[in-house]
């Protein structure tokens, strides 16, 4: 029989071993990474899950955390290789993995005081930095496990907010406002329509945008006009800053003159452009931030801190305040002590902030922010190469990192170039060298590169798209696509 291995005192050597050996083995596959993951068969990984049978003898941790290595840090997908362009996942600052080290092994919750003590201190006073930043003087906020979750708090922040204005007071339903809506665009984040459901507020409505994809400030005030002549209630604006596939970022100034003007609340989503707010040279374009209520700040994309580490902030302390809830054993109303969990839909909640704290002490503020500029800068130079490359079209221009482009040489007709989108980013995928997204725009598919790496070289993101092309001839070839200008130039299936 294997006892169960507990970190206590007692154990101080044990954990320093058993973390050191598996540092060691991860620093070594880290010094051998070359490409972003794998060709090993999807059949094949499940294959090698599906065949541990995890009610067998128990091996031992040391064994254990071998088999680990091998059976899931061989097969990773590798986020910091340049080659890895999917998603909005970063490479992740050196201190903040230290710190996350410290987390797993120290294991706080930051719910209540007395269970974190200065871990308590050390959020709220990252939480007060950041909502600095967004230039909310006397905000409050607090960190969440992503996005989706600083979305969601938001929205609920909102519709108490709406429903406290009409009814004058505390409301914990949600269902006395009628009709509530929330103002948004067809390209705002999927979890602002999941969260808009969860809350149950009636619909999200799209108001138009301008040939880039962002917001019409004209349009959203027709729309919540609109909405309110049909008796609706208006809970809610989320301008985007930037939207997820294009990178564009709505007109702050304008929307927020909207929102003042129309009473609404108004959210920023900046859970991708969030990096602007500590960035050297690009600090404007998130001018008019500081204007809304409530601004989602995903850390765990442009300010380079690992998975999860996301924040919510609110310009007005009391927002937060309204959905507290009280236990006597927890969190009682007439408690001393500051209590994070008073401000969280999460009660026991991860330590995120120490991972900034450990990056802006390490490096600070300007050096994130100029790690997110660098990534500004290769998308604007990978921009180019894509427009001047004649096998491929730019799809749309950016202000923050994505390329959204579409392999269809001349001759190549609409509808082929199309259909061949899914195949190629499949095509990539199962190859492990090159990785790519795929979306919509304008009503048209197209393969999609986001970057977040600023170490990554003009010179790799030119490789990355000569692969890319050398994948889609292929591919196109073995699906007989219409390519009579191609067929002479591109040596089909040639290898990177
Ligand atoms: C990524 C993203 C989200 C969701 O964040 P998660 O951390 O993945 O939950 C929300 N909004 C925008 C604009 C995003 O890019």
């Amino acid at each position: 029989m294997t006892a169960l291995e507990i970190l206590t005192t007692a154990d101080a050597d044990r954990y320093r071993t058993t973390v050191t050996a598996t540092v060691d083995r991860l620093a070594d596959r880290l010094a051998a990474v070359d490409r972003p993951t794998t060709d090993t068969a999807p059949h094949e990984l499940r294959a090698r899950v599906a065949d541990i049978d995890l009610d067998a003898e128990a091996i031992g941790t040391d064994r254990a955390l071998a088999e680990l290595d091998d059976l899931f840090v061989r097969e990773a997908v590798w986020f910091h290789d340049p080659g890895y362009l999917a998603h909005l996942n970063c490479p992740v600052a050196l201190p903040a993995v230290a710190a996350e080290a410290v987390l797993a092994a120290v294991n706080p919750s930051v719910d209540t005081w007395d269970q974190s003590r200065i871990g308590t201190e050390i959020e709220r006073h990252v939480v007060d930095w950041l909502a600095g930043r967004a230039g909310f003087t006397a905000g409050d906020g607090v960190f969440t496990s992503g996005g989706s979750q600083s979305n969601l708090q938001a929205l609920l922040l909102a519709r108490e907010a709406a429903t406290s204005a009409a009814t004058g007071s505390v409301a914990t339903t949600g269902g006395a406002v009628p009709h509530p809506v929330v103002f948004a665009t067809a390209e705002t984040h999927f979890s602002i329509a999941k969260s808009a459901r969860l809350l149950g507020l009636e619909a999200v409505i799209d108001v138009p945008t301008d040939t880039t994809g962002r917001m019409r400030p004209a349009a959203l005030a027709e729309a919540i006009a609109a909405a309110r002549a049909a008796g609706r209630t208006p809970v809610a604006v989320v301008a985007t800053a930037g939207t997820t596939d294009r990178g564009v970022i709505d007109p702050l100034e304008p929307i927020a003159d909207v929102c003042d003007l129309e009473g609404v609340w108004l959210h920023v989503d900046a859970a991708y452009g969030c990096g602007l707010l500590v960035s050297p040279t690009r600090r404007h374009l998130l001018d008019g931030i500081e204007r809304a209520r409530s601004v989602t700040a995903d850390l765990h994309k442009s300010f380079f801190q690992p998975v999860s580490s996301s924040v919510l902030l609110v310009r007005d302390p009391d927002d937060l305040r309204r959905t507290a809830w009280h236990a006597d054993y927890l969190n009682p109303e007439d408690a001393a002590e500051p209590n994070q969990v008073d401000k969280s839909l999460q009660t026991t909640r991860r330590f995120d902030a120490l991972k900034l704290w450990a990056t802006l002490r390490a490096s600070g503020a300007d050096a994130v922010g100029r790690a997110f500029d660098a990534v500004i800068d290769l998308a604007a130079a990978t921009h180019t190469m894509v427009a001047e490359h004649p096998e491929f079209d730019l799809v749309a221009p950016t202000q923050l990192s994505t390329v959204l482009f579409r392999w269809q040489p001349a001759g190549l007709p609409d509808d082929e170039a199309d259909a061949l989108v899914a195949p190629i980013r499949a095509a990539l995928l199962a190859e492990g060298r090159v990785l790519v997204a795929k979306t919509v725009i304008d009503g048209r598919p197209c393969n999609k590169f986001t970057l977040l790496n600023p170490e990554t070289t003009p010179e790799q993101m030119r490789a990355s798209l000569d692969h890319v092309a050398r994948t889609a001839a292929a591919t196109a070839a073995a699906v007989n696509a219409t390519i009579p200008a191609l067929a002479a130039t591109t040596p089909a299936g040639a290898a990177r």
